[in-house]
């Protein structure tokens, strides 16, 4: 029988590598609904080739667009936020890529895991904000959670079979969450002021949203993914450790108490780890070229220099902090990029953004997911209102 998806941001990097995966096994899986925001031909492309029952964008402009692009066809054009939600929990749907970037993950997420789907979570922005609700949303409703992010999907794959989130009965000692280091890994201190939008995006080893790559410059992104851990398997902040590996080959590591570390192997392409999720417990052919370890030569480590990569250091601050610290520095953090991206702020001021973001908004309740939109919300304002001040332009 076919497994019929919902692909939420198919537009997206993740979205494209999704279906890439997908149109390799008609046989295997359908597609039933396919979301995005702004690029509406490419989601009519898709729609043409996929046939999904439902298309949906967030705004009616936008709708009305794909609508007329896709007229005389069996393809439905819903709007909203809403539509998003509906379409993650369709009762045909079996597995919901969620691959929206940024927050807006948060609720379609959120509505597949409700639905009791098998969630291929990318949006890691869901756990930062909301680890603790979300995880509670998976356990209550009987959904499956697999992840898609490569390293909690090598992490995945190398902790025992039925792991159930008790790193000490399963005799775990440590989660080693490996990092490129990115585009400024090597590069001298005293230029990292002059860094460009352009520099930030190019990231070495892989192909990705523009969000997601400056995260990546900044090391934010692997402070989110350390966050991301503790809540996918339930690891105490001194049990994930951060290690750069410039060469992406290994996506990342579980040590146990024997000293033994299982590791997982592959070229840098997310159409792995998205095969993975997409078939497990079966494995199916990617499309991606094998791993030739005798031209890789040589795989090396490093630990992560806290001076060069601030941002690391804050997303550990959050996650110490705990409460609606991580949503916080989260929602800054979506600000702090986009200006970067503007050109509205210099790269150094993005972590002296967040810190004082950070600071500004300590204590803040996170009893409820609305306590954690509010303090998302706060974070922004506050985010704004600094990134508007010379001061932190010229930190
Ligand atoms: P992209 O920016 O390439 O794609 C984002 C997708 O979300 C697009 O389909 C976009 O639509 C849609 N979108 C953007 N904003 C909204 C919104 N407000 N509401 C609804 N839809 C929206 O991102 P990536 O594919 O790189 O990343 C997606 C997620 O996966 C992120 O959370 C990222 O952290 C995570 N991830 C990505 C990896 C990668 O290799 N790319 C690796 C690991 C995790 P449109 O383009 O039509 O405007
Ligand atoms: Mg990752």
């Amino acid at each position: 029988m076919r497994h019929n998806l919902t692909v939420l941001g198919a537009t997206g990097t993740i979205g494209v590598n999704t279906l890439d995966v997908v149109s390799r096994h008609p046989d295997k899986f359908r597609v039933i609904a396919l979301t995005g925001q702004n690029q509406i031909d490419k989601l009519a492309q898709q729609c043409r080739q996929f046939h999904p029952r439902y298309a949906v964008v967030l705004d009616d402009d936008k709708a009305g667009a794909l609508r007329a692009l896709l007229a005389g066809g069996e393809t439905e054009v819903l709007a909203g936020l809403e539509a998003l939600e509906f379409v993650s929990a369709l009762p045909e749907v079996d597995s919901v890529m969620a691959a929206i970037v940024g927050a807006a993950g948060l609720r379609p997420a959120l509505a597949a895991a409700r639905a009791g789907k098998r969630v291929l979570l990318a949006n890691k922005e869901t756990l930062v904000m909301a680890g603790r609700f979300f995880m509670e949303a998976v356990k209550e409703h009987g959904a499956t959670l697999l992840p898609i992010d490569s390293e909690h999907n090598a992490v995945f794959q190398s902790m025992p079979a039925g792991y159930d989130g008790n790193p000490s009965t399963h005799g775990v000692r440590r989660i080693l969450l490996t990092a490129s280091g990115g585009p400024f890994r090597t590069r001298e201190l005293a230029t990292l002021k002059d860094i460009t939008p352009e520099e930030a995006v190019a990231h070495p080893n892989w192909v990705m949203g523009r969000k997601i790559s400056v995260d990546s410059a900044t090391m934010m992104n692997k402070g989110l993914e350390v966050i991301e851990a503790r809540w996918l398997f339930n690891a105490r902040p001194d049990q994930i450790e951060v290690v750069i590996h410039p060469q992406s080959i290994i996506h990342s590591m579980v040590e146990y108490l024997d000293g033994s570390v299982l590791a997982q192997l592959s070229n840098p392409d997310m159409r792995t780890p998205i095969a993975h999720s997409l078939a497990y417990p079966e494995r199916v052919e990617a499309g991606v070229n094998w791993l030739d370890l005798a031209r890789i030569g040589t795989l090396t480590f490093e630990n992560p220099d806290l001076r060069r990569f601030p941002c690391l250091g804050l997303a550990y601050q959050a996650l110490a902090a705990g409460g609606a610290a991580p949503a916080i520095l989260n929602a800054a953090n979506e600000e702090v990029v986009a200006a970067f991206l503007d050109r509205r702020i210099p790269y150094l001021s993005i972590a002296a953004t967040l810190d004082g973001v950070l600071q500004r908004l300590s204590g803040q309740p996170a009893d409820s997911l609305d306590d954690l939109m509010a303090a998302d919300g706060l974070a922004r304002v506050a985010a704004r209102e600094l990134i508007a001040g010379a001061d932190v332009c010229r930190a």
